[in-house]
């Protein structure tokens, strides 16, 4: 398979090259050239099929030719080691718990998907790789948990000093080994400003290989659909419309789910649910792409006023914009409305909810007002563990710190203070 830039403006790429870059030279996001379709009766019989057998179904031909299947099945093993469940809530109501995972957000399956992927590339070169990351608090301790003992690969994570959850922070904090966290005084735009710089810096390019994990990242985004055929393995069977409600923010997790869909998942329609950061649902009622400044919400990892994976769904429709209509609605959800949620779930189902989840909730819910003949699954993104005082503050509960959180707890946190870019550069450097 080879990926083109959806700028045109620089030659398609092998999946290595594609991983190893993260964007294109003219700064367009990578793309497959064409969309593989699963084979023949893979479909009628997925749910007699292992996880790792539909994995390889599915991402075979992204990495052909790159990665030996016998790899690719190692590294699958590796990555589908938690479970997906489907949570029955109510009639076509069910929720797709993507958290139980290492740290607990849906994260984990692409950022592991890629430390294994460059850890393979890397494998006999004595060139080290530096993976450089900018986050606001779920993808540092995916990247991080993702890429530890990697050999060959040294990652360095910058955070923004205060603005991570106290959870995120050690997260990303107490791992050691080939992991450095960098604590910026500023805001997640300053690290990433910070983090671009690097990439243009031509002096330390010469110097050291650097990459970047963030999810526009092929092999990110890509082995996110894998869980979308996990979850049609274990829904029921019925003649219902299956339709998916994605809680988003750039929207790399729900352009995975419509990649399935066009390899040929029989599912009826796509629900993207966001916080006020509303750019695509405005987009959806109008056709017009104006993004907005960003907005601080409870649900802090959708925070995104310009969605960085849009450009794929608009690809994926070849900017036929009422057949994207077709398969795509949007709605947009204030806190208020998602802590009312919360309850609701708690109340009605008992079941804990994230913001994230409890958002996208609310989308399956809108939709099902028109169109109550639908099996509905709503994603549950992260952990409500991760959302602690959220989760405290609207349903007065303490809940119980799961394995995974506790062995953070107790750990050391670990990270160098940092505030202009020469600092990063020179911690680069030595
Ligand atoms: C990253 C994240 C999202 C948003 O996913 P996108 O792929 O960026 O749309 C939603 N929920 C949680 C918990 C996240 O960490």
């Amino acid at each position: 398979m080879k990926y083109f830039s959806l700028n045109k403006r620089s030659p398609s790429v092998s999946y290595r090259e594609a991983v190893i870059r993260g964007i294109a030279p003219d700064g367009g996001l990578y793309f497959p050239e064409d969309i593989p379709k699963f084979r023949k009766g893979f479909i009628e019989e997925i749910r007699e099929l292992p996880p790792v057998e539909i994995g390889m179904e599915a991402m075979q031909p992204f990495v052909d030719g790159e990665i030996p299947p016998a790899v690719l099945e190692e590294i699958l093993n590796k990555v589908l080691d938690f479970d997906f469940p489907l949570v029955a809530l109510d009639k076509g109501i069910s929720a797709l718990e993507l958290f139980h995972g290492p740290t607990m957000a849906f994260k984990d399956v692409g950022a592991r998907f890629m430390a294994l992927s460059l850890g393979y590339f890397s494998r006999n070169s004595d060139r080290e790789v530096t993976v450089l990351v900018a986050t606001s608090g779920d993808t540092g301790g995916a990247v991080a948990k993702g890429f530890l003992g990697v050999p060959g690969v040294n990652v360095v994570i910058l955070y923004p000093d205060k603005k991570v959850s106290d959870i995120q922070e050690r997260q990303l904090t107490t791992l050691g080994r080939n992991i450095k966290a960098l604590r910026v005084k500023g805001t997640f735009d300053d690290c990433q400003r910070m983090v671009k710089k690097a990439f243009v810096d031509e002096a330390l390019s010469e110097s050291l290989q650097l990459t970047s994990a963030n999810s526009i990242n092929v092999a990110r985004w890509l082995p996110q659909m894998l869980y979308y055929l996990l979850a049609y393995r274990q829904k029921p069977d019925s003649d219902r419309n299956l339709v998916f409600s994605v809680p988003s923010g750039n929207f790399g997790n729900i352009c995975a789910g419509m990649m399935a869909q066009q390899m040929g998942l029989p599912v009826g329609h796509f629900i993207a649910s966001t916080n006020v950061n509303d750019t695509v649902p405005r987009f959806m009622q109008t056709s017009q792409y104006e993004p907005h400044p960003s907005t601080a919400t409870i649900s802090n990892a959708m925070d995104v006023g310009d969605p960085s994976n849009f450009v794929r769904i608009l690809e994926l429709y070849g900017g036929d914009f009422s057949h994207l209509q077709q398969n795509l609605s949007s709605y947009a959800f204030t806190d208020p409305e998602t802590r009312a949620a919360m309850t609701r779930l708690y109340q009605q189902y008992e079941y804990v909810a994230d913001p994230h989840g409890a958002v996208g909730y609310l989308g399956l819910k809108k939709y099902m007002e028109t169109h109550p003949e639908t099996d509905g699954i709503f994603l549950e993104t992260a952990h409500p563990v991760k959302f602690l005082d959220v989760v405290r503050s609207t349903l007065n509960i303490e809940i119980p710190l799961p394995r995974q959180i506790r062995e953070v707890m107790n750990r050391e946190k670990v990270s160098i203070p940092i505030q202009a870019y020469e600092e990063l550069r020179d911690f680069l450097r030595s």
